[in-house]
């Protein structure tokens, strides 16, 4: 009697053991890999005084479909690279930021585009630079990466592999705004012919905190009048825009369901750049960087100071080699290097966890994200929440 006591009680244990390591199984099988997106529209001195609640508002609006378009390829088990894409598609297409449709004109009056991504999985990385005419550069940089053997393609090459790969092909005007066009004007008769706007990193920018989210989840010449000829008039209410001094480059970070990284970064450089100037954006490394065992970055900024202290690949270093979080290691670039070096500007970096770090050091980045935890976040001013 006993002894079939004992043995029952063995077997209820047992039983209970088993039970209670399938069911383990069966959640870490069914426990959902974190799924993350960070996005970015640019920095520079964005200040909330010369901002009116309407424009504000259609900045938001445009980033939240941006995140809504990558994330929604995240949620149905997308790749990151897609994802990437996806979002910096829908701020190409806007005349809001400086990338594609809205790209900033250079000091020969065109308008001359580059891009990059990069898969943190394999590391393969796609890039274009000074290319015309093509509506979608992120796209053209992804065939880069996925239909040649080359990671880099610059001007009439680039331009001759777009159409070989049968994108679409825009005119000259497509890419006018009369914002942009502005700009350049103010600047040339300031008689900066050669120059790039001046932007000098926020003086407070080492004090500049992240949002509590983000630590918690672990920011007049006959040429003219010929020009203006030439371009349609749609775009007059653009007027009303605040002439903010910022850098509009767009980018997207992101992290699959695989656990893979992915960045896309895309610009039209800087208003009044030289012909045949290329920025960070499509350097990797630089303005863009992804590895699965670090992290995924994209960066808007001055691009010169972004080349030369390798923006990108810096912060993904210090948490291989130094083992720092992504907080730490972007704040380290971005609040203590550039500000050092004279580099204003920011970065969105995620690592495989699904930790977003938004550092800027000027008075504003358009900024969002979509956390693991499915909540989102956009973010315009230095100061938010
Ligand atoms: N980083 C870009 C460049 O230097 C500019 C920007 O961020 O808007 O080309």
């Amino acid at each position: 009697m006993r002894l079939a006591t004992s043995l029952f009680l063995v077997g209820m244990i047992s039983t209970t053991i088993g039970a209670t390591l399938a069911s383990m199984t069966l959640s870490a099988q069914t426990a959902k890999k974190p799924i993350a997106l960070a996005i970015h529209g640019g920095a520079g001195t964005i200040n909330r005084d010369k901002m009116t609640p309407a424009i504000e508002q259609e900045y938001r609006a445009k980033l939240q479909e941006a995140l809504k378009a990558g994330y929604s390829i995240l949620q149905r088990g997308g790749t990151a690279l897609d994802a990437v894409q996806a979002a910096v598609i829908v701020m190409e297409d806007s005349p809001l930021f400086n990338a594609g449709k809205g790209a900033v004109f250079t000091a020969e009056r065109t308008n001359e585009l580059d891009a990059a991504v990069m898969d943190g999985k394999t590391l393969k990385a796609g890039a274009v630079a000074g290319v015309r005419g093509v509506k979608n550069p992120v796209v053209l940089a992804r065939l880069v990466m996925d239909s040649s053997p080359h990671v880099m393609l610059v001007g009439k090459g680039a331009e001759q592999f777009a159409k070989e790969q049968g994108l679409e092909r825009m005119p000259d005007k497509y890419f006018y705004t009369e914002r942009r066009w502005n700009e350049l004007l103010k600047m040339q008769s300031e008689n900066k012919s050669t120059q790039v706007p001046q932007e000098t990193p926020d003086e407070k920018a080492s004090s500049v905190k992240q949002s509590k989210k983000e630590k918690s989840s672990k920011e007049k010449s006959s040429k003219d009048k010929k020009r203006s000829a030439l371009q349609p008039n749609e775009e007059a209410s653009e007027t009303h825009y605040p002439d903010e001094r910022k850098f509009g480059t767009v980018g997207a970070v992101a992290l699959d369901s695989a656990g893979n990284l992915a960045a896309a970064t895309s610009t039209g450089g800087m208003t009044n750049k030289k012909y045949g100037r290329v920025g960070d954006c499509p350097i990797i490394g630089a303005g863009t960087f992804a590895d699965n065992n670090s992290c995924a970055v994209s960066a808007t900024g001055h691009g010169e100071y972004f080349i030369r202290s390798v923006v990108g690949y810096d912060i993904a270093a210090q948490m291989a080699y130094k083992g720092v979080t992504v907080w730490k290691a972007a704040e380290n670039v971005v609040l203590k290097k550039l500000v050092e070096r004279g580099g204003a500007g920011g970065v969105i970096a995620l690592d495989a966890q699904g930790n977003i770090a938004m550092p800027h050091n000027t008075s504003g980045m358009y900024r969002g994200a979509i956390f693991p935890d499915g909540t989102m976040t956009i973010e315009i001013f230095k100061t938010e929440k």
